[in-house]
């Protein structure tokens, strides 16, 4: 069959770029550097957003914010312009939040994190800083979020016993560091990390670019669509290599790499270039199946 010429005034979509759209049936999105920059939304993201509502496609906003709860962030993407309301949002909060209230119901869990960020948890057994003093206090499960100054000597001093007493470490993401208004911004990644050196455990990681919050992104979007998705027919729309595209092509997504956050077009060459039969897996995973300038390219490139 003849390719159809592109319409006169819209460059043709490359190869690479409808290959990966072919057939999506929806779209997982990360937030930072896909839908806004330092709060303010990207150009074309709402248009963008809006196409996707009158064509019937769902979406999830999937991210590693967790220090506030999903309202908050859909409050934040509104005053932004952006139509993205409080269901259609999974953080690393809420996927652990879930994960803890199907794996312990009912049983004693030490949170760290930010007061709202720990609303995620409402309705589950949230043990407070004397409890985790208690003489032979005992959790479920430790789980280590954006707590700032909560992740302190005495706080991880209480989760170390309560992990050598038996309670699994759970973290929200294993992120090192990030941008805030201070500029680089210590994270709570190094903070898992000296919990798993203490205890000689490893912790199970709940945000990206873990499984378990793709997975939850999956399950609301086959809810949106009424009917079981295959990771394969949804595509992730991100801008870190590692923690999107990997990620999510672990799980069995697609994923199609913007350059509207941290990675410019030079970085994103070099990853395609990078020959598949050098790189070892993790390496590969992170190449895209695309790379498009922004997401208003990708949904612009939709037949
Ligand atoms: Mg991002």
């Amino acid at each position: 069959m003849p390719a159809t010429p592109p319409h006169a005034d819209a460059p043709a979509v490359p190869p690479a770029l409808r290959r990966a759209l072919a057939g999506v049936a929806a779209f997982v999105l990360d937030a930072d550097g896909v839908l806004v920059m330092q709060g303010a939304d990207l150009p074309g993201a709402r248009a963008a957003l809006e196409t996707l509502r009158a064509r019937g496609i769902p979406f999830r906003v999937a991210t590693n914010y967790s220090s506030a709860h999903r309202s908050t962030l859909a409050a934040r993407f509104r005053a932004a312009g952006l139509p993205v309301s409080e269901d259609r949002i999974v953080t690393a909060a809420s996927a652990t939040a879930a994960l803890t209230a199907a794996r312990y119901p009912g049983r004693p869990l030490f949170v760290i994190t930010k007061p709202d960020g720990r609303r995620e948890f409402e309705g589950q057994q949230l043990m407070g800083f004397d409890d985790a003093d208690a003489p032979g206090a005992r959790a479920a499960a430790v789980v280590i979020g954006d707590g700032e100054d909560d992740l302190s000597y005495a706080n991880l001093d209480r989760a170390f016993r309560l992990i050598r007493g038996g309670a699994a470490l759970l973290a929200m993401h294993r992120n090192p560091w990030w941008f805030t208004s201070r500029g680089p911004t210590l994270d709570s990644g190094g903070f898992v990390a000296a919990l798993e050196y203490a205890t000689g455990t490893r912790a199970l990681i709940c945000g990206k670019p873990g499984p378990i919050m793709f997975r939850a992104a999956l399950a609301g979007l086959a809810a949106d669509l009424g009917r079981r998705v295959a990771a394969r027919d949804v595509a992730m729309v991100g801008d870190d290599p590692v923690q999107d595209i990997a990620g999510a092509r672990r799980v069995g997504l697609r994923g199609i790499l913007v350059l509207t956050g941290k990675t410019d077009a030079a970085a994103a060459a070099a990853l395609e270039n990078a020959a598949p039969s050098g790189v070892g897996a993790r390496r590969s995973r992170a190449i895209p199946d695309a790379v498009a300038p922004s997401l208003a390219d990708v949904v612009a490139a939709l037949d």
